[in-house]
């Protein structure tokens, strides 16, 4: 049994700096732009929920999302994974995490509360913008930022072939994030406890490990609730395509290793990814590039590997430790 989650370290400086070719109204030099056309085979049950629930023979199943009354995984979902996993491997910033949450703690079953503390907070990725309002960090400027466009989209994906229909599978029930497992954490006194009742305790988390990702089996409370939920059966092949313009050769470099693609890990998608659902790899892709055939795309990939490599804006560590966390059994 594993945690559930693994960490990838937050980069010591953000690179956040004035990007010309974030733009779409123009092309710009020595960029690539075109349609990748890409195939992901699931080697897990894949969870996406639509948000509605059906009753099958007496039962309340989740329903899993339809795209062309298919299964399969809205671009959103796909972009929002991406986005996580290329925020990882280059300099970029990061959402800031909740100050306070409600937790359950399997140790200290009697406090419920944990609280980030300010320490926690000073990450250099919690406050790369501030103060430098229209400078991009290497995600913000491909994914987009408030009225920034993103260069990237992401189409729906469906599943292809003969086995069209979902399955259904027992999912534990979802908890909250467990905000007092984020990083090294002490049990304090709660200031504001006893109003409620509840416990005059609370852990209190002085620093933070990382960017978290689900992966593997993470433990479950003694008691626990199943739901059934709609999935994408294993070895299902979903497609669709991710489209972009003025994407730098570095950039498309970062995009290989997001996609999983070079050098190969899985991603997670979808419900459950810290309970054995989720895991898929990139099996296939097809370049259309402006300019530049398959076959010359297909051997410009180690060019934009090497590009990506040399880049100022790319954070070892935490590319590594991102391509090492999905590797295996995740
Ligand atoms: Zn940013």
């Amino acid at each position: 049994m594993s945690a559930g989650y693994e960490f990838v370290p937050l980069p010591d400086r953000v690179s956040v700096r004035q990007r010309p070719e974030a733009v779409h109204d123009r092309r710009v030099e020595g960029t690539l732009s075109g349609t990748l056309s890409l195939t992901f085979a699931t080697e897990q049950l894949v969870h996406v929920g639509s948000g509605f629930k059906a009753l099958v023979e007496g039962k309340v199943v989740r329903q899993g999302m339809r795209v062309r009354g298919r299964p399969g995984v809205p671009g959103s979902s796909m972009k929002g994974v991406l986005r996580a996993r290329y925020e990882a491997l280059t300099r970029s910033c990061a959402p800031s995490p909740p100050r306070v949450l409600d937790v359950r703690s399997q140790s200290r079953p009697s406090i419920k509360r944990a609280r980030l503390a300010q320490r926690a907070l000073n990450q250099p990725a919690f406050h790369a913008h501030e103060g430098h309002e229209d400078g991009l960090c290497p995600a913000c400027a491909l994914f987009g930022r408030m009225s920034r466009r993103s260069r990237v989209t992401l189409t729906d994906f469906a599943v292809e072939g003969h086995d069209e229909a979902f399955v259904t599978a027992p999912m534990p029930e979802q908890f909250g994030p467990n905000l007092h497992h984020v990083g090294p954490a002490t049990v304090q006194s709660d200031p504001r406890s006893g109003e409620e009742g509840g416990s005059r305790e609370i852990f209190e988390v002085h620093d933070l490990h990382g960017r978290k990702f689900a992966v593997g089996r993470g433990p479950l409370p003694e008691r626990h609730g199943v739901q059934a939920v709609e999935c994408i059966r294993r070895g299902a092949s979903l497609r669709g395509q991710m489209r972009f313009v003025n994407v730098l050769p570095a950039e498309l470099g970062g995009l290989l290793v997001a996609l999983g693609w070079r050098p190969q890990s899985a991603l997670k998608i979808g419900a459950g990814k810290a309970h054995g659902f989720g895991r898929m790899h990139l099996a296939h892709i097809e370049y259309r590039l402006r300019g530049l055939t398959d076959d010359a795309a297909r051997e410009s990939e180690e060019g934009w590997r090497a590009a990506f490599e040399g880049w100022e804006d790319r954070f070892a560590e935490g590319m590594q430790r991102l391509v090492a966390v999905h590797q295996g059994d995740c």
